[in-house]
């Protein structure tokens, strides 16, 4: 193996634990939170009031566990419904 291989064999075994890591800390199935991100996207969403109330009305509709994932957005920076493409963009490409 030469030394080029070597660093990206690191950087995968890397990005792979980070998934592994990431994936790991999300507090509801990861099919849940792919539908989460599709139903604040959809078309005729309302507009941001800058609270998480469309969110909250999603979990509540799916009886998931609300506490846990509120805090898991906020520490993602998902702060409301808008910002949720920020979590979005950490974890979209791993759903
Ligand atoms: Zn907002």
């Amino acid at each position: 193996m030469n030394e080029s291989d070597h660093k990206r064999n690191i950087k995968k075994a890397w990005k792979e634990q980070e998934r592994q890591r990431l994936l790991g800390s999300v507090p509801i199935p990861l099919a849940e939170l792919r539908n989460l991100f599709d139903h604040l996207d959809r078309k005729d969403a309302p507009a941001c009031d800058h609270t998480l109330r469309d969110t909250l009305t999603f979990l509540r509709s799916r009886g998931l566990e609300e506490p846990a994932i509120v805090a898991w957005l906020n520490e993602h920076g998902g702060f409301c419904d808008c910002v949720l493409a920020n979590v979005e963009n950490t974890f979209g490409p791993f759903l």
